[in-house]
């Protein structure tokens, strides 16, 4: 059987969790659903910037002081980017931000949502097929039937919403691959520090170490998918071999221990205008293609579009307002508030990440100057 609902947001990560948390009040009667029973693991760097929080605490008040009372994370003051065998260049964060497991990061979200009314969880139920006939979306899971006027496709990087309603394919102009792992008994870093390893083995990508206490960390490696295609890249061996031939990471993991596998998953990038919306859905986070060319960032993008998404549900959906013409305001909005900023970053990417020598010049420079230092931290 059918059920109907006023709305389906598909994917309860951060984008899907923070769009029904914005759609509070609106009485909307709402089917949230995901493959996954949580709390899940989530491939991730997690490195969650202080910004992203703030935002969806408006929203959900309690978050920040669970936030700030959770014990197993770690309080990021800096960065310290390694380019080849230089010293490190350190950039200081104005505003602490965490390394926190996904797998709970994502549960608090979830569990703020959770509280919206009118909403009902569908844990378990990986959507198989989202069609669209006689004005209403119908998406049909692992068990069950649902059907709305509208969908949020939060639904991360392989996305069925935007490959079914928006027709979205995989290019590799504007994807990456990346890979991650936990690790213990690591020595010499401080959860204080995140570290960033650039060299001609990883670009145009970079190699990251996020501690999550004083000897543990998440540890990882995101490269565009431009390079990895053409050449075949294999990144579980790139991840490996640069490990073993980097003299700094052996100082800290000669005696590591990987906690579980190395997992792989892809990079949707925002350096392109992907279209978020049309005749009855939006796309937010992933689904939307919104990590941030440069740094690999996501996160943030996921909840500022997933709450923008939930407000103007809240605004328009009581009014019928279910068209393309409507949903487009959204994109609109979204575009405007990121594609300055993502556009630059593509287009540095696309013209000095794969230029080694050049970058090591650059750092062989700015680590002694500090305009220069600064231009580069802006660049990074
Ligand atoms: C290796 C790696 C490292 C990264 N590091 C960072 C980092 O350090 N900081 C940062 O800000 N960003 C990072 N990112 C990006 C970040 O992980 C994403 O941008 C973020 O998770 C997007 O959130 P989302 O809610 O859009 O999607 P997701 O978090 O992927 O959530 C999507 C949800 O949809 C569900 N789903 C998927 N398919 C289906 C289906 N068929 N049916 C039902 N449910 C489905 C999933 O189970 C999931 O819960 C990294 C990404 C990768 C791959």
């Amino acid at each position: 059987m059918v059920e109907k609902f006023d709305l389906i947001v598909a994917g309860a990560g951060p984008a899907g969790a923070s769009a029904v948390l914005a759609a509070k009040g609106a009485g909307l009667k709402i089917a949230l659903i995901d493959k996954s029973n949580f709390p899940r693991d989530k491939v991730c760097g997690d490195f969650v910037m202080a910004r992203g929080p703030r935002f969806i605490s408006e929203y959900a008040p309690s978050l920040k002081e669970r936030l700030d009372q959770f014990p197993e994370k770690a309080v990021n003051k800096s960065t310290a980017i390694y380019v080849d065998d230089f010293d490190p260049i350190i950039w200081e964060w104005v505003q602490r931000s965490i390394t926190i497991k996904r797998e709970d990061f994502d549960h608090m979200i979830l569990e703020e949502a959770l509280k919206v009314e009118g909403v009902h969880f569908f844990p378990g139920e990986t959507i198989k097929e989202v069609r669209r006939e006689n004005g209403q979306v119908f998406v049909r899971s692992s068990n069950l039937e649902f059907k709305a006027p509208f969908i949020v496709g939060a639904d991360g990087a392989h996305s069925p919403v935007a490959k079914s309603l928006a027709n979205y394919k995989v290019d590799h102009n504007h994807y990456g691959g990346s890979v991650r792992a936990y690790y213990s008994a690591l020595t010499n870093i401080s959860s204080a520090t995140n570290e960033v390893y650039v060299s001609k083995d990883v670009l145009p990508g970079y190699f990251w170490l996020f501690p999550l206490s004083e000897t543990s960390a998440n540890i990882g490696l995101g490269m565009h998918s431009r390079h990895i295609v053409p050449n075949k890249v294999n990144l579980k061996e790139v991840f490996y071999r640069f490990i073993e031939e980097s003299p700094t990471l052996q100082s800290k993991m000669s005696s590591a221990e990987m906690e579980g596998p190395l997992k792989g998953f892809g990079l949707p990038f925002y350096s392109k205008k992907f279209n978020l919306s049309g005749d009855n859905y939006i796309l937010c986070g992933d689904a939307g293609s919104m990590i941030d060319p440069m740094n690999g960032e996501g996160i943030y993008q996921a909840i500022v579009s997933g709450l923008a998404a939930g407000e103007w549900l809240k605004e328009n959906l009581p009014k019928g307002k279910i068209g393309a013409n409507a949903s487009f305001a959204y994109e609109k909005a979204m575009h405007k508030r990121f594609w300055p900023e993502m556009r630059t970053k593509a287009l540095l990417v696309k013209g000095f990440a794969h230029r080694s020598k050049l970058i090591s010049s650059l750092a062989r420079v700015g680590i002694r100057n500090p305009w220069m230092l600064n231009t580069l931290k802006r660049m990074m």
